[in-house]
């Protein structure tokens, strides 16, 4: 039997007596929702919904309201892998593939020489940019140790893509010792213990507080109310039209007279089309100088 009501949903919870906290996160439509208007290779695919749901966990920890971008960029096939989260639960992600990426590719085969930037942008605030070193197998882990040290807070860090009844999905779990100093390490690493036998079926098909009674039955744990999880590009003609100011009148109009008359803009992340005429644009360049 399987359970839907969970689906596309974030939640937060407690170990009672342990002063450890978790987080667990289902994407679905989400996923299915970001991959829609894009052919990536698989290995791409389940990137992009480890690096989604990493930007989840890491959204869900922020204590103030903003957004966090998790970027890989390389060298190799893959040249950019890119996921933006706010705190409401609102993600986006893309690639961008140059060459042949095939399913037996190793992360690092697909990166190359690369390197894995976190930006945390408070809506107030400054930006904190952290660089993770790519010096692991996984991206999971590679972000694991980032948790660790950016936090200095001992983290378990589980991350799973693939397909669950034919539909794409990518779930995770973050397990993360207080920062009150009042949980132990040993209390810590056995509820790591647990946590690390969770099968695939289970953080794919199980609610949340059914998969949390199975791995941890003899805790209490307190749940709390669940965070809604959604695909939400934010692209509009306004962005766009604002891109193409940067461009010189002289360009415009050579790319005008290419493409019959109309530029076409396509979202990168959703692939939405936003097309400009002369007219257009020279409505947009009086709005500029004015
Ligand atoms: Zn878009």
């Amino acid at each position: 039997m399987t359970y839907k009501q969970d689906n596309d949903k974030l939640y937060r919870y407690l170990f009672q007596n342990r002063a450890v906290r978790g987080e667990w996160v289902r994407l679905n439509q989400t996923f299915t929702d970001t991959l829609n208007t894009h052919h990536y290779p698989k290995p791409v695919q389940n990137l992009l919904g480890e690096m989604m749901v990493a930007t989840n966990l890491l959204t869900a920890t922020l204590k103030f309201n903003g957004h966090i971008t998790v970027q890989i960029q390389g060298d190799g096939p893959l040249k950019l892998a890119l996921v933006n989260g706010t705190d409401k639960q609102e993600i986006r992600a893309l690639a961008r593939v140059d060459g042949e990426i095939t399913e037996a590719m190793t992360l690092h085969q697909m990166i190359g020489k690369g390197v894995l930037v976190i930006t945390i942008a408070p809506n107030e605030g400054e930006r904190y940019q952290g660089v993770v070193a790519l010096d692991k197998p996984t991206i999971t882990e590679c972000l694991e140790e980032y948790f660790v040290r950016s936090e200095q807070l001992q983290t378990q860090l589980i991350i799973r893509t693939g397909e669950f009844e034919g539909q794409p999905v990518a779930a995770g779990m973050l397990l993360q010792i207080m920062p009150d100093g009042q949980g132990t390490p040993e209390d810590f690493e056995h509820l790591a213990t647990l946590t690390a036998t969770v099968k695939d079926e289970e953080i794919f098909g199980l609610t949340a507080e059914e998969m949390l009674y199975r791995l941890y039955h003899e805790e209490t744990v307190e749940i709390y109310p669940p965070q809604e999880v959604k695909f939400h590009c934010g692209c509009s003609a306004e962005r766009s039209g604002a891109a193409l100011m940067l461009i010189s009148d002289d360009e415009l109009d050579e790319i005008l007279a290419e493409h019959k008359g109309s530029i076409d803009m396509q979202c990168e992340c959703c692939g939405t089309h936003y097309f400009f005429n002369k007219e257009a644009i020279n409505k947009l360049k009086a709005q500029t100088e004015a």
